[in-house]
């Protein structure tokens, strides 16, 4: 979930976190967008500037302070970028050196304007190929050793990125992704915002869950919230999906150590 410093989002965090207490989730994370030095990564209304990283893990320590006498723990994390060129990681790796932080996702949002110009630079034109070479990066980005969770992993299909998405087409590249999440022991997200955003399917598809099930993929969850009404939104929809696909438990990182729980039962 995000705050306020990022420019699109609403509602204290305080808040954010009563909603999770209202629906008995003792553990939220916030993970607003990293602050990235590209121009084209987007940034007022996209993202936190650098200058603004202290005042957000302040408000983060606030709000676990307010919210521990309700039983709410609050972590806090940041949503950092997947991106194929490293020279533009830079600044970001050294955002997660320089702080502690409890969690670390990685995100490719295909959707940026950094992401379409590596795809035009690189001759990535049709749509199998862009959704190929989406997966590679998130591969790659799953090896490097930066992120905890790779989160809403199959996003490339939302924003008219793509004119379809069919993930049995791209199965191979897909589970490739998916083992290098398993040898890395890392986790993926399944982000509920995808109920609500198009083709109204959660993040990653089904599919692609099916697949991650079988290969012993392990789950964080996440409500993407940028209002404090979405908090959780979809858990209890989910849940069964997630339980007849055989996964039994969830996880979550405090300092970045991954903390295995049973599938909660949100029904
Ligand atoms: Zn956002
Ligand atoms: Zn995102």
């Amino acid at each position: 979930m995000h705050t306020t410093l990022c420019g699109h989002a609403i509602g204290a965090p305080i808040e954010y976190a009563m909603v999770a207490m209202e629906l008995g989730i003792d553990v939220i994370t916030i993970t607003c967008h990293i602050p990235m030095e590209w121009e084209a990564f987007g940034q007022e209304g996209i993202r936190m500037r650098r200058d603004q990283l202290d005042q957000y893990r302040s408000l983060v320590y606030d709000t676990a302070e307010k919210a521990k006498p309700f039983g709410v723990e609050v972590l806090c994390g940041i949503e950092a970028e997947v991106y194929p060129d490293e020279a533009q990681m830079k600044s970001m790796d050294e955002i997660l050196a320089e702080f502690e932080w409890d969690f670390v996702l990685g995100s490719l949002h295909a959707q940026c304007q950094s992401y379409l110009t590596w795809l035009t630079k690189n001759k990535v034109k049709d749509d199998a190929m862009r959704i190929d070479s989406y997966f590679r990066h998130l591969k790659d980005g799953a090896q490097s050793g930066r992120y905890d969770s790779m989160s809403h992993p199959d996003v490339i299909r939302t924003y008219g990125v793509v004119s379809e998405f069919k993930p049995a087409k791209h199965e191979e590249v897909i589970r490739d992704f998916l083992q290098a999440v398993v040898d890395e022991n890392i986790c993926i997200e399944v982000n509920t915002s995808g109920l609500t955003k198009g083709d109204f399917e959660v993040h990653p598809d089904p599919l692609i869950l099916d697949w991650a099930s079988e290969m012993g993929v392990k789950l964080t969850i996440g409500s993407d919230s940028h209002r404090p009404s979405s908090v959780g939104q979809f858990f209890d929809t989910i849940q069964p999906m997630l339980r007849e696909k055989g996964f039994k438990d969830l996880h979550y990182f405090r300092a970045r150590e991954r903390i295995r729980i049973d599938m909660p039962k949100w029904d």
